[in-house]
């Protein structure tokens, strides 16, 4: 396939300083040479594949010099997109980069779309589908564990686990079409039935595993929405500040004030929260209070995780232990702030409400206690140091969706051999499994599943 050359600023993870000019496609290193100049005179078109330049891009219109760079050439198709690419580093900061970018857009190449390059790479058969949208995720990782993530799934550990399943159940499906075509013994149709449970119920395990992590995945990418609660004046805006350790909320001595919902995004120990402040629950005549406290409940019930702020320089109120009850069923750390004043919280009240919930003393203002909460929150979601490097995490929507319907059908495989239905309605189901799973990797070609079975038919027989 051949598209036009495509260009765009793309930044290495970890190397902010330097900017990248990126082209990709047939003209790349054509137009690379109009915006060139090398010391010794040397054309990009002439120097060896994957190779480095030092040279300026120069300004043929203006007659001048732009930027000093390092230019790679890479000829396809060893290239991330399996065409011709070119990198022109660039040391000068934004703006400069930008500059370059500009003049070899005016020179020939199309600003490239978000995700082009990738797609490219899918499109010209470099990288199957989950791994192209391993590397958008990539793009948006937000932690160090999500990057882990979606670089793990970037090498192809979700497809490795994708493929295995899709080839055991090749395997089944070739092995029962052999059994009817050559039946050696009497109850062929018996043996057949009970090789497809084992594979059936094999394969319903693996896909409910991948489909376990989906929750982990969901929260690594899009972050774990935490809600803070507690009446008013407990220090819920204190808490977020220092949490995130810049000071977007608003923080007053008067009870009540902070009014609006504030989002915030912070990395609690490679969990990442999206951190939401409410005005507190409480009952409230108060028009401005009102729309706070009913956003509040809302997003108490869509909160992934609560923090309940209590006041330990003061005695449990109503509303504190109503609170209680509203929290009851959530995943729920309980705060207890201010341990720099007088105690006055009942604390044994406080530890028989929580019901086994974690109670965390703190002092937000003096910073004392603040590691035990990081540490409780990070505990809840990574228990036991979850198997980070090996666990292929299903992150993507798309993928969970098609897992979803893999799911289906192969419990439908298990229904059918349950009710003693014939081997090929049995097959069909199956086959829809396969070709399910096969999406998620962009595979889903009827052809491929002839082939194999007609290659393992005559190895086979
Ligand atoms: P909110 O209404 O729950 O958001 O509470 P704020 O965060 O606005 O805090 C209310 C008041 O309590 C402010 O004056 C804070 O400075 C104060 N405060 C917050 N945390 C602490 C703490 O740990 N110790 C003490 N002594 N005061 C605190
Ligand atoms: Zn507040």
């Amino acid at each position: 396939m051949e598209f036009d050359t495509i260009a765009a600023i793309s930044t290495p993870i970890g190397e902010g300083a330097i900017g990248i000019v990126r082209l990709s496609g047939e003209k790349a290193i054509e137009i690379a040479d109009r915006v060139f100049r090398s010391p010794s005179g040397k054309k990009l078109q002439d120097v060896p594949s994957h190779t480095i330049h030092y040279g300026y891009i120069f300004d043929t219109k203006e007659e001048r010099k732009i930027e000093e760079v390092m230019v790679t050439v890479m000829r396809k198709p060893r290239t991330f997109t399996r065409e011709d690419v070119v990198e022109i580093n660039c040391h000068g900061g934004l703006l400069a980069t930008n500059r370059v970018l500009e003049l070899v857009l005016s020179n020939g190449a199309r600003l490239a779309e978000p995700g082009e390059f990738t797609k490219r790479a899918f499109l010209n058969g470099r990288i199957d589908l989950s791994q192209a949208e391993a590397v958008m995720d990539l793009i948006r990782a937000k932690t160090d564990r999500a990057m882990n993530v979606a670089l793990g799934q970037l090498e192809g550990r979700l497809s490795r686990l994708i493929k295995k399943l899709r080839q055991e159940i090749l395997e089944v499906l070739a092995q029962v079409e052999v059994n009817i075509d050559y039946p050696e013994y009497d109850d062929v149709e018996e043996m057949t039935h009970q090789m497809m449970l084992q594979k059936a119920e094999y394969v319903k395990k693996e896909i409910e595993k991948l489909l376990a992590t989906a929750r982990q995945g969901k929260i690594l990418r899009e972050g774990l929405k935490t809600a803070i609660v507690g009446r008013p004046n407990v220090g819920k805006s204190s808490l977020l500040n220092s949490l995130v350790h810049e000071n977007k909320a608003i923080v007053t001595d008067i009870p009540g004030t902070t009014r609006d919902v504030i989002e915030e995004f912070v990395n609690v120990r490679g969990v990442p929260l999206k951190l939401i402040d409410t005005a507190g629950i409480r009952e409230t005549e108060d028009v401005v209070e009102k729309i706070g406290v009913e956003k509040s409940r809302k997003m108490l019930k869509e909160a992934d995780l609560v923090l309940f702020l209590l006041n330990y320089n003061e005695e449990l109120t109503e509303e504190d232990r109503g609170l209680f009850q509203a929290i009851r069923d959530a995943e729920a750390v309980i705060i207890v702030n201010k341990i720099d004043l007088p105690q006055k919280i009942d604390m044994e009240e406080v530890r028989r409400l929580a019901d086994g919930k974690k109670v965390i003393p703190v002092s937000v203002k003096e910073e004392k206690g603040m590691e035990e909460l990081e540490e409780a929150i990070a505990s809840m979601y990574f228990s036991g140091e979850i198997g980070m490097d090996e666990t292929a995490f299903v992150t993507n929507a798309r993928h969970i969706a098609l897992l979803k319907k893999a799911l289906e059908s192969v419990e439908d495989v298990l229904k059918g051999i349950d009710q003693k239905m014939p081997i090929d309605m049995i097959q069909i189901d199956m086959t829809k499994t396969w070709e399910t799973l096969g999406e998620i990797i962009g595979e889903s070609v009827q052809d491929e599943l002839l082939d194999q079975l007609f290659s393992q038919f005559c190895l086979g027989k």
